[in-house]
């Protein structure tokens, strides 16, 4: 075994491998950027180098740097974890060159399973069955058409070195080709610099089931599959294993020729085999075909680890370290059920876009594994993946284990940015997910109703308005003291403000005006009921009292009484940037004369481009962001002139 490992990653997955690192005896060396001084993987390893700006191509993507970080603290080797450098064959053989040691596979075998069109020939070669379609050269847009005629409509365009969705087009009939293929190749050119594509059957009922499977370079095993068929526009929200509904024959038949597959690469290290299963008619041995091979640690790994007892991060050291497989087939066997859910900072009712914020208050369940990067008070960066934790609970079946992992979500509480929380709680409420019938459209047919946010009470506002007078515990003298008897409290909660009256009745009791209703309050052993029924909790986080309701985190902003008018009139006036980020171009200049729906500016955030465009008709007054220019959010970017 290694007496010290580099593991060249953030986050979660760092402080992960650091765990087990730690546990097996094994000195830890990270690596972090600006953006990351006062990480929570900065404090949990023996020591930190640091290497480089919080771009990640200035830091986490700079091999060379990690490099000599590894060669100057004396490690023998590097843990590349996930994303980042960790299927970049070329760093694969800088670590080899520099005599370190990459934990995970061969250069070689990253190259063979690099694009999608060469690892899909590679399959099809090892006997392994792979999705109909064209995997050619000939990359013209009539011969494309052509062939994707010839495979039959539905279809899926991929770029052939696609990843995380990019690049991927669903084609409903032939009239819907040429635009989708356009889109797609320019897409691909941006992320990948490679415009090829191949195009695929659309499989009917889709589930994703893909398989673990680890490799010492002389045998492989697998470690099951996992159901990774509730996504979100081709992206995981929640995963398990193992798969609902699999048989043992469909089991056997997957787990065959996953290990098939990573024989045929001679493979060394842990490594996920991706399958397309048509579930119209139930798992049939016949309908399962390979996608892609992901070359390195999943995201979802815990709910592997959770049913079979394997630590696969333990795993990776000893077979990195010349150890053979720990196990064989033979002696692996699947335990009960496990789920996992994303938890992530982002804005749910604004199409899932990315947030940002400090994290001021930040419980997890007690009775869940909760894999996370953060702490209390540590900041979600728009550097990087808004990733807040993965939550992952265990039981001895399918039912126990999913309402576990609800009760697990509704015991967390984050507060300081917007989460998806209340979204995965629906989730894990659906009929169709508890009852194991899941592929990968239900989440989008679905969505209206996953989304719809539990409004907030008059309760939940009173408990709001409570914290924000903040009536001191039993000392009735300061209450009167500081604060007048009658408060009139504002406070905003999304896009609309509350206008709270409350009164004092005594030190221990209050009555709250709001929405033509009047509740009253009182306190008994510190906690406020309202109405005679105990309130959630409630408290401050940062700039917003943030109410803990069983169903859903309510943020509310107190507002400056005084200027209630100006926001609440909101004419349109300002565009204010959704989101911290980074301005990218101005399009608009003073005087000029706009119309609703036109491009006044774009913003670049967590490495998506966000178009702002005029809300109504008007002449710009005065544009405030410039090109390059970082903002917070809720800044005012352009204003227009006053409303006509
Ligand atoms: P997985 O396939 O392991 O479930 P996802 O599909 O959710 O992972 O993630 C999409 C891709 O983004 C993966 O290749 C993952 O390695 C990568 N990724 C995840 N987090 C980050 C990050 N913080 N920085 C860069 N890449 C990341
Ligand atoms: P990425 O590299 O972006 O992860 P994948 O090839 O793994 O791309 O596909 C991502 C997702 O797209 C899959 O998990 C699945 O939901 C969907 N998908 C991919 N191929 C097909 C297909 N042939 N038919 C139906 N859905 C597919
Ligand atoms: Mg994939």
């Amino acid at each position: 075994m290694f007496q010290k490992i580099l593991i060249a990653n953030r986050g979660e997955i760092a402080c992960r491998i650091i765990e087990t690192a730690h546990k097996l005896g094994v000195a830890t060396v990270a690596v972090y950027s600006d953006a990351d001084v006062a990480s929570k993987h900065v404090a949990m390893a023996d020591e930190a180098v640091h290497i480089g700006g919080s771009a990640p191509r200035d830091s986490y993507l700079r091999g060379d740097m990690i490099i000599a970080a590894a060669q100057a603290t004396g490690a023998q080797a590097i843990h590349p974890g996930y994303g980042f450098l960790s299927e970049n064959p070329d760093f694969v053989d800088a670590v080899d060159a520099a005599g370190l040691v990459f934990i995970g596979p061969s250069a070689q075998a990253i190259r063979a399973m690099g694009l999608k069109d060469a690892a899909k020939r590679l399959m099809m070669a090892a006997g392994v069955p792979v999705v109909p379609g064209y995997l050619g050269e000939n990359q013209d847009s009539a011969h494309l058409a052509a062939e994707a005629l010839k495979i039959t409509y539905p279809v899926l365009i991929k770029a052939v070195a696609g990843g995380g969705g990019k690049g991927m087009r669903l084609v409903a009939n032939s009239g819907d080709f040429a635009a989708a293929l356009a889109s797609a190749q320019g897409e691909a050119a941006t992320a990948f610099g490679n415009d090829a594509v191949l195009i695929e059957k659309y499989v009917d009922k889709p589930r994703h089931i893909e398989v673990q499977v680890f490799g010492d370079g002389v045998d492989a095993v697998h470690l099951f599959e996992r159901d990774c068929s509730l996504q979100r526009r081709h992206q995981k929200v929640i995963e398990e294993a193992p798969a609902p509904g699999m048989t043992p024959q469909m089991r056997t038949a997957m787990g065959d020729a996953a290990v098939n597959a990573a024989r045929a690469i001679g493979y060394k290290g842990a490594g996920t085999i991706e399958f397309i299963v048509d579930a119209s008619d139930g798992l049939r041995v016949d309908r399962f075909w390979f996608m892609e091979m992901n070359t390195r640690l999943q995201v979802e790994h815990p709910v592997t680890e959770a049913i079979t007892g394997v630590d696969l991060v333990e795993w990776q050291l000893r077979v990195a370290s010349g150890e053979h497989l720990p196990l064989r087939q033979q002696d692996l066997t699947i335990k009960g059920h496990a789920f996992e859910a994303r938890l992530y900072a982002e804005d749910v009712l604004a199409g899932f876009l990315p947030a940002t914020g400090r994290l001021d208050h930040l419980v997890f369940p007690c009775d869940a594994r909760a894999d996370s990067g953060v702490r209390a008070g540590d900041t979600i960066s728009p550097w990087y993946d808004p990733m807040i934790a993965k939550i992952i609970t265990h039981g001895p079946s399918r039912a126990v284990a999913l309402s576990k992992l609800s009760r697990a979500l509704v015991q967390t509480q984050v507060a300081g940015s917007v989460t998806n929380l209340a979204f995965l709680v629906a989730l894990t409420r659906h009929q169709g997910f508890g009852q194991g019938d899941v592929d990968t459209g239900l989440i989008g047919r679905d969505l209206d109703a996953l989304i719809e946010t539990p409004i907030a009470t008059a309760p939940i506002k009173a408990l709001a308005a409570l914290e924000v007078a903040k009536l001191p515990n039993d000392a009735l003298a300061g209450f009167f003291q500081w604060n007048p008897l009658r408060q009139t409290i504002l406070l905003r909660h999304q896009s609309a403000v509350c206008d709270a009256m409350l009164e004092l009745l005594g030190p221990n009791a209050a009555r709250v005006t709001m929405d033509g209703q009047t509740l009253v309050a009182d306190r008994k052993n510190g906690l406020w009921h309202i109405d005679g029924a105990i309130g959630a909790k409630a408290m401050w986080t940062g700039a917003s009292v943030t109410v803990f309701a069983p169903e859903c985190a309510f943020s509310f902003f107190p507002m400056d009484p005084l200027a209630k008018d100006a926001v609440v009139a909101g004419d349109g006036r300002a565009t204010l940037s959704p989101m911290p980020g980074m301005v990218k171009a101005v399009f608009v200049v003073a005087g000029q004369t706009v119309t609703a729906g036109d491009r006044l500016c774009v913003l670049e955030a967590m490495k998506m481009e966000h178009t702002l465009t005029a809300t109504r008709d008007g002449v710009v007054a005065e544009v405030l962001a410039s090109a390059d220019e970082q903002v917070e959010a809720g800044v005012a970017l352009i204003l227009l002139e006053g409303s006509e």
